[in-house]
């Protein structure tokens, strides 16, 4: 039992860890999702903001180069100025390159020219409406890149516009309170990028950082890639938190539930709510006439799945899970519940043996519990003897005036199972005791060929020196029953002379005539 016990609360243990460590990564998990679910909206609302600036800008520009178009078809220092003038008042405009004849022939930075555009601008595909090109840099800024677009004129194809704008992707372009844990963005155009990582071209997918959205600029041949992190830190650091509480809470939860249910003491305390425990009577005989002297009551578990539990289990049991006030207490309701039916079957005076434990022996409510015990007998019935064993020790002090008490009260005292441990000699010398009980091993080992018990002879001795009364235990034959009348001992209690039963066998039972058997 108590290994079984060790095991439940190990059970609970390692239950309650499991339940907290799930339950942390079930809570961790959701507070981790929800906030990633977060995270993906404000990246949908940063991207799409990116992507309106950049689209508006780039429409603006449109817009502008269009307004430009017929000056193609002046020559250049007539336009110029307002060439130039256009380029200082749109945002971001390196250069505006007038084309005629595919010839580049005038640039509000530098002024009249004459270069074929696809050597000024390698890479430009002069023949489409629109065309696209990222730079290194440009002639007025080498190591800063640009980004090149060729409109066509409508009205004649081998015109146009070049513009050379710098893409500014700084973070103006981006919400504030949209910005954290962004770390970039990218514009490309074929293999080609500009981004916010490097002064330099890159290539989109060469980012260290991780791309999370990417889509194609309306109308242009130019993708935006935005770069920010899935999750943070901070977003586990947020996800530890309540999964630490949550897990701890059901842990700790779980362990109290479960320790309520299956604690150590719980199934005895249970068992006493349930009624499973029921006491059974042994009874005793008296030496002389032979008739039932009174009984000793025993207490019994029967458990809903494990069936009978032996005393000798239940009892260190509930010994060693200090419960043995509350047991004790229940055996009291038990008898009392049985006494009015004993008193038919128990003789005037009988005697009504009960165990106590030592720890009850000492408890506040001892007396208190014997006197309600006593007040629910019938009156001038029964007289209790209270059983108690030297397998624990009695505080001195307390246990004289605890006997001298329940002496005055009418209540006597055996000692039980004499001769088995190693105190009762001291318990002799020191107390006033009415009954010694006489260990079945004592009964047992009675030699019958030789007739003789050196030891038993001492006790019983001692006995009659002390003024005591002596009851033989475990007397399982005639013989042994023959020996100890003869040897004089008091009380005889057994299986020969009765197995011990419950109130109705007790009742239906006619005790067989001893004194014949025992002749012969
Ligand atoms: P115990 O006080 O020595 O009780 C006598 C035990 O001997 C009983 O065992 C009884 O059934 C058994 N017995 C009686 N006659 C014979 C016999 O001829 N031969 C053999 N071999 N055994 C016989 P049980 O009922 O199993 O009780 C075992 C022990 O559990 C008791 O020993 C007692 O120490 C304890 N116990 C039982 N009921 C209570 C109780 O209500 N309170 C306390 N504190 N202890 C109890
Ligand atoms: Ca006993
Ligand atoms: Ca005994």
């Amino acid at each position: 039992m108590p290994i079984r016990l060790t095991h439940a609360s190990r059970k609970i243990l390692i239950i309650s860890i499991l339940t907290g460590i799930l339950t942390g990564i079930v809570a961790g998990g959701l507070q981790f999702s929800i906030a990633q679910h977060h995270r993906e909206i404000q990246l949908d609302r940063l991207f799409s903001d990116i992507k309106a600036n950049v689209e508006h800008y780039f429409s603006d520009l449109h817009t502008t180069s269009d307004l430009l178009q017929p000056l193609a078809l002046s020559p250049c220092e007539k336009v110029s100025s307002e060439l130039t003038s256009r380029a200082a008042f749109s945002v971001n405009v390196r250069a505006f390159l007038l084309v005629r004849n595919h010839n580049a022939f005038c640039s509000s930075a530098t002024g009249a020219m004459d270069v074929p555009l696809t050597d000024l601008i390698p890479g430009i595909d002069v023949s489409k409406k629109l065309d696209m090109v990222i730079l290194p840099g440009t002639p007025m800024m080498p190591d800063t890149p640009a980004i090149g677009i060729w409109y066509q004129s409508p009205l004649r194809d081998e015109h146009g516009v070049f513009v050379s704008v710098n893409v500014n992707l700084a973070p103006s372009l981006i919400n504030a309170s949209l910005r954290d844990n962004y770390q970039g963005v990218a514009l490309a155009t074929g293999d080609n990028a500009i981004s916010t990582f490097s002064a330099r071209l890159i290539s989109p997918g060469d980012v260290s950082a991780q791309s999370v959205r990417h889509a194609a600029i309306d109308s242009l041949p130019l993708t935006l890639w935005l770069y920010a992190e899935r999750w943070t830190p901070q977003d586990i650091q947020l996800a530890l938190l309540p999964a630490l509480m949550a897990g701890l809470l059901a842990g700790l939860l779980c362990a109290l539930l479960l320790h309520r249910r299956l604690r150590p003491g719980r199934e005895i305390l249970q068992a006493i709510k349930n009624d499973q425990f029921y006491v059974v009577y042994q009874p005793v005989v008296d030496a002389g006439t032979l008739r039932v002297s009174g009984a000793e009551v025993l207490l019994r578990w029967k458990h809903p799945t494990k069936g009978e539990i032996s005393p000798n289990t239940f009892i260190p049991l509930a010994e060693a899970q200090k419960l043995m006030v509350p047991l004790t207490q229940h055996l009291f309701r038990l008898i009392a519940r049985d006494a009015a039916a004993l008193q038919s079957v128990l003789p005037v005076g009988g005697k009504l043996g009960i165990n106590i434990a030592t720890g009850h022996l000492h408890a506040a409510s001892f007396i208190e519990d014997l006197d309600r015990l006593n007040a629910a007998l019938p009156v001038q019935h029964f007289s209790i003897v209270l059983e108690i064993t030297e397998r624990h020790m009695l505080k001195h002090g307390e246990a004289a005036a605890l006997f001298k008490a329940l002496h005055q009260k009418g209540y006597e005292i055996a000692i039980d199972d004499f001769g088995t441990g190693h105190s009762a000699l001291i318990y002799l010398e020191r107390f006033t005791l009415d009954y010694l009980k006489i260990d079945r091993a004592f009964v047992s080992v009675i030699d019958m060929e030789t007739a003789a018990s050196p030891v038993l002879d001492t006790v019983l001795l001692l006995a009659k020196r002390l003024n005591m009364q002596t009851v033989a235990e475990g007397v399982e034959t005639a013989d042994q029953a023959r020996w100890l009348r003869a040897r004089g001992v008091n009380f005889l209690q057994g299986y020969w002379f009765c197995r011990p039963m419950t109130l109705s066998q007790l009742q239906n039972w006619q005790p067989p005539p001893f004194s014949v058997q025992l002749q012969g």
